[in-house]
């Protein structure tokens, strides 16, 4: 690819690994010309089931909404990119896994919120109340008492 930088054609591959529990390559390139360096990260791209919404309505899988979504729940926490982008592929996995053609927003909802009860409780919190968007307290505090059920 160009180089981001001066437009060069020709960038050669300095560092390549795998990331993202083998679902990513990212590698860091250098620029021939000006020698700048930067990173890119291949992923295969995969036809997405598209996601049936709350009102029925059908809107195409948008990886990007998701990670947005992902990386609000978890400002400030001890979180890295990396873990973040392992729970995507991980759902990304599983959405594919089902074979379905279309598939619920809530089932991809639930999945992370699985995910993230795994790697940060107060993530899982903050995630389920946007995305469960809890009708009063009292469904707030099942959500943290199911928390100390798993401990
Ligand atoms: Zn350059």
């Amino acid at each position: 690819m160009y180089c981001p930088f001066c437009l060069a054609q020709d960038t050669k591959v300095i560092d390549s690994r795998l990331v993202a529990e083998g679902h990513q390559v990212r590698r860091r390139r250098q620029c021939n010309e000006c020698t700048e360096r930067f990173t890119t990260f291949e992923t295969a791209e995969l036809v997405m089931p598209r996601v049936i919404k709350s009102d029925d309505s059908r809107e195409p899988y948008n990886e990007n909404k998701l990670r947005l979504g992902l990386m609000r729940a978890l400002e400030k926490r001890p979180v890295s990119t990396e873990q973040i982008e392992t729970i995507i592929s991980q759902l990304e996995s599983a959405l594919r896994a089902t074979g379905e053609r279309e598939i619920q927003s809530k089932l991809i909802g639930n999945i992370l919120m699985d995910k993230l009860k795994d790697v940060d409780q107060v993530a899982y919190v903050r995630f389920a109340s946007v995305y469960r968007s809890f009708q009063d307290i009292k469904e707030f505090g099942e959500a943290i008492a199911g928390l100390d059920e798993r401990k």
